[in-house]
């Protein structure tokens, strides 16, 4: 490792370098590499956290969320502190990443992953890792990473049950292929319908890292080819062999076509402007400008909302009991309602309309 030669950390990988399979050379390689984690909950902490340890040059979190005292039991990057301060995810994941290992470029967006900003969060990078919690965003980062040829490692977890599956472009299926496009309408058990338990999704995203490290270390041959499920309550795993691509699809298939029915569903609900969030009383809606928060913080605190503000965000605790979570980029988690028509509601009634603020 050329940048640490000469330090007090010169022995830092020497455990990793001195299994064969990734030696120096495969210490190189990860030190070049650049991976995309998007959604950096419990799956994505856990894997920033491998990535980083491991010495991957460069490191890019992407998440839409702030912390919360319901994460600190499975989210093993953030604290009582975090809660307190209502810090965005992806800023309190890449302070403690920083700590860990400074030489590692740590790059944080606070961010929703959407057709709009994609392609330009995985360009370039070698790898993306799958640490978000629902069907839609994870189709949209297969799609994307089968059109720039990026390998996506997707993960998922509920209850004590997990799956973990690598695709890679022109070897395996895509995502749509494997689960359906269907499941993003129709989920059933998420982490906040059945609960998690912390110990599955440490094993999930072990299997995760597991394959990252193969796959960035240039140990192809070693890839899983499999489809992984496991339940560590009754202990049941089961394995089942990767389907290649499927000749009609437009991502994973031979005959590539121009556009997407899929596709085009998923712009028309974009352009909805709002998403309700993992079954958890939470409606994201997207008004398509940027806030300015220091003028909606002193209009919300004039209308009765109990404010707390920091850098990246401003919370609202309406007289009516719901929360306002407004972010710059111009999105509003309304949390207290899974009513998206009231959602809107309540973002034209606090947020629209001072409409100078937008
Ligand atoms: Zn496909």
């Amino acid at each position: 490792m050329a940048n640490t030669e000469g330090t007090v950390w010169s022995d830092r990988y020497s455990r990793q370098t001195r299994f064969a399979p990734i030696g120096e050379k495969g210490q190189r390689k990860l030190a070049d590499a650049c991976v995309l984690i998007v959604g950096v909950g419990a799956l994505g902490a856990s894997l920033a956290q491998h990535m980083v340890r491991a010495g991957v040059g460069e490191v890019r979190l992407v998440d839409r969320d702030f912390v919360e005292p319901s994460n600190l039991q499975r989210q093993m990057l953030f604290d009582e502190a975090d809660a307190l301060a209502v810090l965005p995810k992806a800023v309190a994941a890449a302070n403690k990443l920083r700590g860990i290992n400074s030489e590692v470029n740590v790059i944080a967006s606070v961010a929703d992953v959407s057709r709009t900003n994609v392609e330009e969060l995985a360009s370039g990078a070698q790898l993306v890792l799958d640490g978000t919690d629902n069907a839609s965003t994870r189709l949209l980062l297969s799609d994307v990473c089968f059109r720039q040829g990026i390998p996506f490692i997707y993960g998922g977890v509920a209850g004590a049950g997990g799956m973990s599956a690598t695709l890679i472009p022109g070897e395996t299926g895509c995502l749509r292929c494997l689960i359906g496009a269907e499941q993003s309408e129709n989920e059933v058990d998420t982490c906040d319908t059945v609960g998690v338990l912390a110990s599955t999704v440490e094993f999930i995203a072990s299997l995760q890292a597991a394959e990252a490290i193969k796959w960035l270390t240039g140990n192809h041959a070693a890839m899983r080819q499999t489809w992984l499920s496991v339940d560590l309550w009754s202990f049941r795993l089961r394995e089942s062999a990767m389907p290649q691509g499927i000749g009609n699809c437009s991502y994973c298939g031979q005959e590539h076509a121009e556009s997407d029915s899929a596709e085009e569903a998923n712009r028309e609900s974009e352009e909805l402007g709002f998403t309700v969030l993992c079954g958890r009383d939470t409606v994201q809606v997207t008004l398509g400008k940027p806030l300015d928060l220091d003028r909606l913080e002193k209009w919300l605190g004039g209308q009765g909302c109990m404010i707390t503000v920091n850098r990246y965000l401003v919370r609202a605790k309406l007289p009516s009991g719901e929360q306002l979570v407004l972010f710059p980029d111009g999105r509003v988690l309304v949390q207290g309602t899974s009513d998206s028509d009231y959602a809107v509601r309540l973002c034209k009634a606090y947020v629209l309309e001072l409409k100078q603020l937008i």
